[in-house]
């Protein structure tokens, strides 16, 4: 279904939409949200026993004229019982008056209400009996479900039953898994008039009174929505499709327009694109599903289109129109959602249909590029941030969220372009769309069963495609830094936010992007797994700008993009490991380390005051091991990284717990001692220590305080003026006493 509002954009209100149709005067600022007055559905109920049944044979015999909602005439079911039945229920709105009721052939009682006709059946009806029921009935059908008016000279009165209107005109069943296997519709109206319907026109026979009956049978199963009516002062027309796969034979395309002079003559150019289009349909999905029938059109002001089995319901003839609900006759009518819930599966599809038409026939079309075309879908989706594909059960019955132009349709389309970028291969994806046809053809389906196939043809995983384009919402939104790393790479720090982030925190996927240099541009492919994601891409070039999917294969905003310098060192893998033997193993990756200096562990008792403990220098492969001495305490440790511009930046704080128990000492190295004493001090405590050197006779010959740390200690005094021969170092704060000789040459 489409709705257009060609005029009546001009007189609703609405917030923002978007005017898809070509030759359209309806600007962005129209409203496609349903706006009709369709039969309101929140109190909709259903008699569970209608399950009891399935649906097998529909006849239609009902007269009709144009520019009138009275009916009359009766609707023939035959059903299977798949259950014991000792009833049987059809649903017919309340508001239509049924005369009589019939079951195999006998006249039964009844009741009509709460928009139900139910007939105790008298005894049990078993598993496999067949039930032929007859009910005659008058009325006037409520408006939204049948239409009629004039038009453009024109004067019609025509059907529209999606989502749940069949039962305003005839009695039925509206369960969407239930396909009624074949159908006849007759239709007894004024001579002069013409009546389109659902498959093969086999007859039209005089009636009394100056009256005509047309006799249209379907052989193909139809959903309950899709069997349909439309009377008209029409003139005709017919061309024909001649899909590859059926040469030499056609397809006829049976028109009724208004009879308006010069109104087919104007028309006439778009008319003929239909079977162009059933061709390359045929090509792309499989062959016209009702190939042995017909297509068609018949017009009728029911505010847009309506994909009627074989037979479209058109309120006009655009270009884009007349694709959409062709591309129905695949997408919804061939094989329809199981439930409301899976929209999707018909107007996703079927907008995605027109998508293609642009795309493969783009002489037909006058849009400057199908790149464009998908812009403004993009951008009506991202007026709102939030809001699924999938329709939610709590708003199964809300017709304007389920036939949301932003939602069912435009975003549905959009990320089938995205399935399509996602596979990466034309091939794979238009086998996806013809298994899923031929495997689901003449019943319904599921997004689950969709997925299904796509995952088997493509090999791919697609639950957080489902997951977050389908069943998620919203859109992300790219911020890219980018770096220069050494003299001819860049890298690009890709940061996402997303529009609806309780529910879609993250849309993770294959996204294309253009750098964008000083004498031309390169398009690369990034896979995002996660959120600040680093790419490195070969650029002996400056970056002048960077586009995010110039092609639009992805819904997506662009925050901010800029340039980040060089490329920063980052660290991972950033561990401290306690080993018994008084040392400590400090180990870390690192990349980016073309703007490095030096790494200088440092440690800290307190967490406020580090000190440094060692000194690494960069050596290629970005894996660093390395032992720091340290006394039994608590410590915090990091990682000062020195850069070459000097900027410094620090690793997380680490923080390990000691148990040594090794004994203060000092060890002179080397000794004897030429100009300066160098020892290794281990002391268990921070503090400020005194160290004085002695003679053989007890004399003081130098001084000095240091501070030293808990763990080892570097100590260095001068002993350049010292005579040769023994001398006694104390290293001595409180309680602590520790000497050591030493022998200066
Ligand atoms: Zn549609």
């Amino acid at each position: 279904m489409k709705k257009l509002y060609i005029l009546s954009c001009f007189l609703v209100f609405g917030i923002g939409g978007k005017a898809q149709m070509e030759h359209e005067t309806c600007a962005k600022s129209c409203n496609h949200e349903n706006m009709l007055s369709r039969p309101s559905q929140a109190t909709y109920y259903q008699y569970p026993s209608l399950s009891k049944y399935d649906m097998k044979y529909l006849w239609l015999h009902l007269a009709v004229e144009p520019g009138s909602n009275v009916i009359s005439g009766s609707s023939q079911l035959n059903v299977l019982a798949v259950s014991p039945m000792d009833s049987l229920i059809l649903e017919f709105k309340d508001n239509m008056v049924v005369d009589s009721v019939w079951i195999n052939g006998e006249p039964k009682f009844f009741t009509h209400e709460n928009d139900h006709i139910l007939i105790p059946l008298g005894n049990i009806f078993p598993i496999g009996a067949h039930l032929q029921s007859t009910v005659y009935y008058h009325g006037t059908a409520n408006t939204g479900a049948v239409y009629n008016g004039t038009y453009n000279g024109l004067t019609y009165t025509a059907s529209l039953s999606e989502s749940y209107q069949a039962r305003e005109w005839f009695p039925v069943k509206q369960i969407l898994s239930d396909k009624i296997d074949s159908l006849d519709v007759w239709i007894k109206t004024s001579d002069g008039n013409k009546v389109g319907s659902n498959g093969l026109l086999v007859a039209v026979v005089d009636s009394p009174n100056n009256k005509k009956e047309f006799h249209w049978h379907s052989r193909h199963p139809i959903d309950y929505y899709l069997p349909s009516f439309s009377v008209g002062n029409y003139q005709e027309y017919i061309n024909y499709a001649k899909p590859a796969a059926i040469a030499p034979d056609s397809i006829p395309i049976i028109h009724y327009v208004s009879p308006a002079p010069g109104y087919l003559d104007a028309i006439k150019p778009n008319l003929d694109k239909t079977p162009v289009l059933i061709e390359k349909y045929s090509a792309l999905f499989g062959l016209y599903p009702f190939h042995d029938e017909k297509y068609g059109h018949c017009q009728a002001n029911i505010g847009g289109g309506m994909e009627h089995q074989t037979m479209s319901t058109m309120v006009s003839f655009g270009s884009t129109l007349i694709a959409h609900e062709l591309g129905h006759q695949w997408w919804g009518d061939n094989v329809t959602c199981a439930t409301w819930n899976d929209i999707w599966l018909n107007e996703g599809f079927a907008e995605y249909s027109v998508y293609l038409a642009i795309e493969k026939l783009p002489s037909l079309y006058s849009f400057t590029s199908t790149t464009e075309y998908m812009q403004d879908a993009h951008d009506y989706v991202m007026s709102q941030p939030g809001g699924s594909v999938y329709v939610p059960n709590d708003l199964i019955f809300n017709e304007n969220r389920i036939f949301s132009s932003r939602l069912s349709y435009d975003k549905g389309m959009a990320i089938i372009h995205t399935l399509r970028w996602e596979m990466q291969d034309d091939t794979l994806f238009f086998n996806t769309l013809k298994t899923y046809q031929n495997t689901y053809k003449n019943t319904v389906a599921s997004a689950t069963d969709f997925k299904e196939v796509a995952e088997t043809i493509s090999g791919k995983n697609l639950t957080d495609y489902f997951n977050e384009w389908y069943y998620g919402e919203g859109y992300p939104t790219f911020n890219i830094t980018y770096f220069k790393l050494g003299s001819d790479s860049i890298v690009l720090l890709v940061n996402q936010t997303t529009s609806a982030p309780d529910v879609t925190p993250f849309f993770k996927g294959l996204y294309e992007l253009t750098l964008q240099f000083p004498t031309g541009d390169t398009t690369v492919k990034i896979q995002l797994s996660q959120n600040n994601q680093l790419f490195r891409f070969h650029a002996s070039q400056e970056v002048t700008n960077i586009l995010v999917d110039p092609n639009n294969w992805v819904i997506n905003a662009v925050g901010a993009i800029q340039y980040g310098g060089i490329i920063p060192v980052t660290l991972s893998e950033v561990n401290i490991l306690a080993g018994a033997d008084c040392q400590a193993l400090v180990s870390w990756k690192a990349s980016n380390e073309s703007n490095l200096s030096a790494y200088i562990i440092e440690i800290s008792k307190d967490g406020n005051s580090y000190h440094q403990v060692k000194t690494l220098y960069p050596h290629g492969d970005g894996y660093y091991s390395t032992e720091i001495p340290l006394a039994t305490g608590h410590y915090f440790v990091r990682i000062k990284i020195n850069n070459r511009d000097g900027s410094i930046k620090y690793s997380d704080i680490l923080k390990v717990n000691m148990q040594c128990g090794k004994a203060e000492s000092i060890v002179i190295s080397p000794n004897p001692v030429h100009k300066n004493l160098a020892a290794q001090l281990w002391w268990n405590k921070d503090e400020i220590i005194s160290i004085r050197v002695y003679n053989v006779i007890g004399q003081m010959v130098a001084t000095q305080k240091q501070q030293v740390f808990s763990g080892s200690n570097s100590i260095s005094i001068p002993t350049h003026f010292l005579s040769n021969g023994i001398y006694e170092i104390r290293v001595h704060a409180g309680q602590n006493n520790i000497v050591q000789r030493f022998l200066k040459e």
